[in-house]
This record gives structure tokens, C-alpha cells and sequence, in this order.
């Protein structure tokens, strides 16, 4: 394996990117940028972007393009992203953001965009049950049988529901997918830089098939 790798990751929230994403960012050892958790950070810190973007998050809305790309080319255009590379989770979401990657990334092109494939139907299940540590943001998954309050095993914070994973935001979120993000596996395709992964099956077995895919795709 070469270190460092410019990726892409796209998929239906809940189809286990942001874990997946964690793992690939230790074995290629590059930067996991995800716009959901810089989102999230500013909410939390309370800076103008946060305050901007938590009404749309929590609805399962888009923040706008303008703002995203402006974050994301920021981000890209620091010193570890620019000689490690990257792996983006949650952008682009919008052919928009997409077309605006591209003009970013001239120079240093994508090594791998990789659709990672679960059905609606079982994301839904899979978001119903997601938990999301408050302070240091591990996911669990909740079987009901949980002590409350729910302690997380890594940092002692207070497990919870994530606050736009309510039924009707996470109903809001994937009709939005299959409107805005789903052109992106199209737009990719025509261009002959897409792979698709299917990501139903053990976390260790989706994880040897996203390594091999993105092998596979330096080798073209
Ligand atoms: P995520 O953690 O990727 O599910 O993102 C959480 C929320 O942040 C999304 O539902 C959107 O409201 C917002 N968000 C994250 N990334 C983007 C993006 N690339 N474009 C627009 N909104 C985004």
C-alpha cells in the first residue's frame, strides 16, 4: 500500500461512510475531512457559520454551495491535505459542489470517487437506531436495552440522538439525496472515475472491499 490518496466517498447518510472514512483516513494516513463534523463544530462554537447552518442541518436541509466550496477549498488547500491528500465524506453533495471540486483539485486530480452502495430501506433502519456521542462524536448503535443515561465508552460523554437524525429530517435527508446527490454517481460515471462498492455486509469486509477498490482505481 502507497500512503496518501485523494478519495472521494459518497453514499446515502447511514450507509456507514463516517466509520468506513475513519478507517481508510489511518490506512492510507490522510486527513478525514468531513463538512457534516466541520458543520457541527461550528455549531457548537457558535460562530457565524454555525449559527447559519444549524436551522438547515436540523431540518435535513443543504447548506448552500457557496459557503461549502469556500470551506472545503480552505481546508484542501492546507499543508497535510495538499501533500498527503485527503478522503472527502459528505462533499460534494450537489453536481454543483462537484464542478466547483473539480476547478479546486486541477492540479492534483482524484485518485478514487467511490459510490458506497446500501438501499434506502435499510439506511432508514440503520439512522432509526444511530446514537452519537455528544462531546467526542463515536457512533453507537442503540438495541433499546441501553442504561440511561447512556455513557460513552470512549470519552465518558452523554450518548444521544443526533439532532437532525428525527424521523422527518432523516425522511428530508434521503429524498434530498436521491434529488441532489444522486446526478453526482451519474457525473462521475460519464467520466469514467466512478466505483461503486456495495457496502451490505460486515464492517471488516466493506472495509477490504473499499481498500481494494481504491488499488484498483491507481492501477487504471
Ligand atoms: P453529514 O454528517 O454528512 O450527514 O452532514 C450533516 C448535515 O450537514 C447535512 O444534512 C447538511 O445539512 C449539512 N452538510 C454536510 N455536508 C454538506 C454539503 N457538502 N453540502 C450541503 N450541506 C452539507
Amino acid at each position: 500500500m502507497i500512503p496518501g490518496a485523494r478519495l472521494i466517498i459518497l453514499g446515502r447518510q447511514g450507509a456507514g461512510k463516517g466509520t468506513q472514512c475513519v478507517r481508510l483516513s489511518r490506512h492510507f494516513v490522510v486527513p478525514h475531512i468531513s463538512t457534516g463534523d466541520m458543520l457541527r463544530a461550528a455549531v457548537r462554537e457558535g460562530t457565524p457559520l454555525g449559527q447559519a447552518a444549524k436551522e438547515v442541518m436540523d431540518s435535513g436541509g443543504l447548506v448552500g454551495d457557496d459557503t461549502m466550496v469556500g470551506i472545503v477549498s480552505e481546508r484542501l488547500n492546507s499543508d497535510d491535505a495538499r501533500t498527503r491528500g485527503y478522503i472527502l465524506d459528505g462533499f460534494p453533495r450537489t453536481v454543483g459542489q462537484a464542478e466547483a471540486l473539480d476547478l479546486v483539485t486541477g492540479e492534483r486530480p482524484l485518485d478514487a470517487v467511490i459510490d458506497l452502495d446500501v438501499p434506502r430501506s435499510l439506511v432508514l433502519e440503520r439512522l432509526s437506531a444511530r446514537r452519537v456521542c455528544r462531546d467526542c462524536g463515536t457512533n453507537y448503535v442503540a438495541s433499546g436495552n441501553e442504561r440511561q443515561p447512556w455513557i460513552c465508552e470512549v470519552c465518558g460523554g452523554d450518548v444521544m440522538y443526533r439532532a437532525d437524525d428525527t424521523p422527518d429530517a432523516i425522511n428530508n435527508r434521503l429524498d434530498l439525496y436521491e434529488q441532489q446527490t444522486s446526478p453526482l454517481i451519474n457525473y462521475y460515471q460519464a467520466t469514467g472515475r466512478l466505483t461503486v462498492v456495495d457496502g451490505v455486509a460486515s464492517p471488516d469486509e466493506v472495509f477490504a472491499r473499499l481498500t481494494a477498490a481504491v488499488e484498483a482505481s491507481r492501477r487504471k
